[in-house]
């Protein structure tokens, strides 16, 4: 089962995750800094699609705990 840690005091809001995996990560309003949606993603496409914004996230702030 995976489950996905988000550090919103480092993230920087460059939006990378929500471009990468819109199904679970979105982006708040007011700093754009990022919001889990889905911390438990099911389908394989997602997971992958996780796995890909914890690579591409520039501030280190995802990780799979
Ligand atoms: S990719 Fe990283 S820095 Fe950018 S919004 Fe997502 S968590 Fe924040």
């Amino acid at each position: 089962m995976m489950r996905i840690h988000a550090d919103r005091t480092v993230c920087v809001g460059s939006g990378m995750c929500a471009l990468t995996a819109p199904e679970v990560f979105d982006q708040d309003e007011s700093e754009g800094r990022v919001v889990v949606i889905d911390p438990n993603p099911a389908g394989e496409a997602d997971r992958q699609a996780v796995n890909d914004a914890v690579d591409l996230c520039p501030a280190g702030a995802l990780s799979i705990v």
